[in-house]
């Protein structure tokens, strides 16, 4: 089950999960142009609007029906830090198509480095483009692989354009200048269902500028928890599977191992702690 260190406490700051993701060091990452609930997202001057995954913004697949992206590890990182990474990264493996591979001499290839914080591109930018994972604060597994949903294209699930039939934004407790973070998108949800237990949603004290109190609330259920940074949910991996056409996993049931809660996927249809969705 979901333990409430992942979404307890008065602000995100008292949250382990939480301290690094977003605009907690002000790079001049995070302060490039029309955030639209980018946070930890790099907006990138070409793209005018968030069209990913429609922009040929996605990885290739290859013709064995995996989907190839090409990474290279900074040696700044050791051994177990980088452990930590490839971890993440094999789940992907085991529960999808895609495949982070060793960088041979593929031009686009994702850069991971200890910089200031933990922040990604949303999708294939092409040419080398930087996932930073600081050591001080990124290596959880779930934050890892929240950044690398991004690197695949995905933004927050708060972010959806259905978002205020699910949650309500507490916009008295939000700073003006961190407003963006939780704009709506135009992004299709795909036909999924909201996701609470997304790895790709916020926590509902991101951002607060009040200790103690919440930004995000559930409307459908207000003990649900938001936030979790443990590892992909069935949605996120069924929505990897979507969005790459990773048919031979459409009816497989696969074990979701991270999860609080076992469950498996099969044909699209998602059977969590006993509820059919
Ligand atoms: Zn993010």
């Amino acid at each position: 089950m979901f333990s409430n260190s992942a979404d307890s406490g008065g602000s995100e700051a008292r949250n382990p999960h939480w301290q690094s993701e977003g605009c907690r060091f002000k790079s001049r990452k995070c302060q490039i142009g029309t955030l639209l609930c980018w946070g930890d997202m790099i907006q990138v001057k070409r793209r005018s609007t968030l069209v990913c995954p429609t922009s040929g913004c996605l990885w290739p697949k290859l013709s064995d029906g995996t989907v190839s992206v090409p990474y290279v590890i900074s040696d700044a990182y050791s051994a177990d830090e980088a452990e930590v990474i490839l971890h993440a990264m094999r789940e992907f493996h085991t529960l999808t198509c895609v495949r982070f591979v060793s960088r041979r001499s593929e031009k686009d290839f994702v850069q991971i480095n200890s910089n200031d914080g933990c922040w990604s591109s949303v999708g294939r930018l092409g040419g080398a483009q930087e996932l930073s994972l600081a050591k001080d604060g990124c290596l959880i597994h779930g934050v890892v692989q929240h950044e690398l949903n991004h690197v695949l294209g995905f933004i927050h699930e708060q972010c959806r354009p259905d978002r205020d039939n699910y949650i309500k934004i507490n916009w008295q407790y939000v700073n003006p200048e961190d407003a963006m973070n939780f704009a709506k998108s135009d992004l299709s949800p795909l036909n999924l269902p909201y996701d609470y237990t997304s790895i790709m949603h916020y926590g509902r004290y991101a951002y607060s500028n009040t200790t103690g109190e919440a930004v995000i609330v559930p409307l459908v259920n207000s003990t649900n928890l938001l936030g979790q940074r443990y590892g992909m949910s069935p949605i996120d991996v069924h929505r990897v599977n979507t969005v790459y056409s990773c048919r031979e996993y459409a009816c497989e049931k696969v074990p979701h191992t991270t999860s609080m809660v076992p469950s498996f996927i099969c044909s699209g249809h998602y059977q969590v702690d006993g509820t059919f969705l």
